[in-house]
């Protein structure tokens, strides 16, 4: 039956899980005849083996290379039951797989995934880092009374550790809970796709984005180039792909170069700082008990009005260098720009000025979600806030509170 296809969703690549070579459906079209018929046969001849041959670029569900009914055009076609969660997904699934899928922790193991487990532990195996015998793939293991199988589990430079491969599909709540119980077993977790497809123009996939941040913002993949010097040099050689000036970049990188966090995934790139990250960095470096450096504070001040589009003057004015001090304390959890003892007196301080009160909305909101709330209990703070409610506070829309959004998220984004 014809059915109309959107460009934009339907399968753009498959990868021959024989040679993992890839071929995109451009290139598809472009095929000799002959060569067509090839692709075409393999995949039908491997599914009635009940096996895979080739698998979709993102999701790894396995795909075949029909024919387009009305244009005689090759396609590329996801087989029944591909995860409706693949950017590809064209509309074929079936309630048998999503139970079986539900079934899976959540994740459907498409062949791909298969293929992509075995090659990272036949990659740890040729590794002389790698303890022998070490290398388990797809075993269970009981930890805490729950039992998982983990993709791959080895041990290498003596570390426990274990890669899990993901995929464009595979949902948060499944990454929370491997991380969780892998952090709780001390075993070092590397997620690892295939052939990270970077797209400096659309925003990274849910499922990728997730795994970035637990990585220290690094994007761990394995391709041809990197499984063949993996194989060259028997050093077990991925890419990492991480983003400079909001581009992505990478390289080859191999689990030596890997820095391993006693908390968090490994990383092999350090991200750049933000321009949050610096700018707060150069603010606390001028910044001592006596209060920070005036031509650090105007140059820093001067920065925020020229990024949100006010003046620094103005930001003088309203006293948001004693904001922003008050705000590091809380994150510090100690006083930053004062002499005095603790977080009560500097806020108590801080809401003793009539000029500051225009501050008193953001700083409740700011010390309920610290680590210290209950200063909001203290009677003398309380007070304050409370008389602070006749003085007009600053707008949702206001660029002050834009720039503390900005500058201390946790606290008020
Ligand atoms: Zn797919």
């Amino acid at each position: 039956m014809a059915r109309k296809r959107d460009p934009q969703r339907s399968v753009l690549a498959a990868i021959d899980l024989r040679t993992l070579t890839t071929t995109t459906s451009d290139a598809l079209l472009r095929l000799h005849g002959d060569e067509y018929n090839e692709i075409r046969r393999a995949a039908i001849t491997a599914r009635r083996a009940g096996e895979a041959r080739f698998a979709c670029g993102r999701c790894g569900h396995s795909v075949y290379a029909p024919r387009e009914p009305r244009t005689r055009l090759p396609y590329w076609q996801h087989y029944r039951g591909a995860p409706p969660s693949c950017p590809w997904w064209t509309g074929n699934s079936s309630t048998v797989d999503a139970v079986n899928a539900v079934k899976f922790d959540g994740v459907q193991e498409g062949p791909l995934h298969e293929r992509v487990k075995h090659v990272v532990g036949e990659l740890l195996e040729l590794d002389e880092l790698t303890t022998a015998g070490s290398v388990l793939v797809d075993k269970y293991v009981n930890a805490d009374g729950e039992r998982r199988r983990p993709d791959v589990r080895a041990a290498y430079a003596g570390r426990p550790i274990a890669f899990e491969v993901q995929l464009a599909t595979t949902q948060l709540p499944v990454i929370v809970a491997r991380e969780q119980f892998y952090a709780r077993e001390g075993r070092h977790l590397i997620w690892i796709t295939w052939d990270f497809a970077a797209d400096d123009e659309r925003p990274m996939l849910t499922a990728f984005e997730d795994v970035y941040y637990s990585h220290n913002k690094n994007l761990f993949s394995l391709d041809d180039e990197s499984v063949r010097v993996s194989r060259e040099t028997n050093i077990f050689t991925m890419r990492c792909f991480w983003k400079t000036a909001g581009l992505w970049t990478s390289k080859l990188v191999t689990l030596r170069d890997l820095h391993w966090r006693e908390e968090g995934l490994p990383f092999a790139i350090q991200p750049e700082p933000t321009w949050q990250e610096r700018w707060i960095g150069e603010w606390l470096g001028a910044t001592k008990p006596t209060g920070t450096a005036w031509e650090t504070r105007r140059r820093g001040l001067g920065q925020l009005a020229e990024r949100f589009d006010c003046t620094a003057d103005w930001l003088e004015e309203i006293y948001l260098d004693d904001f922003i001090n008050l705000m590091m304390s809380l994150r510090e959890g100690r006083p930053i720009a004062s002499r005095q003892n603790n977080l009560f007196e500097i806020t108590n301080t801080f809401l003793a000025s009539d000029r500051r009160l225009h501050f008193s909305d953001l700083l409740s909101l700011a010390v309920s979600r610290s680590k210290f709330p209950t200063l909001l209990d203290r009677p003398s703070v309380a007070k304050k806030l409370a008389a602070a409610s006749a003085y007009p506070q600053l707008g949702a829309g206001d660029n002050v509170r834009r720039i503390c959004a900005s500058l201390f998220p946790e606290f008020l984004g």
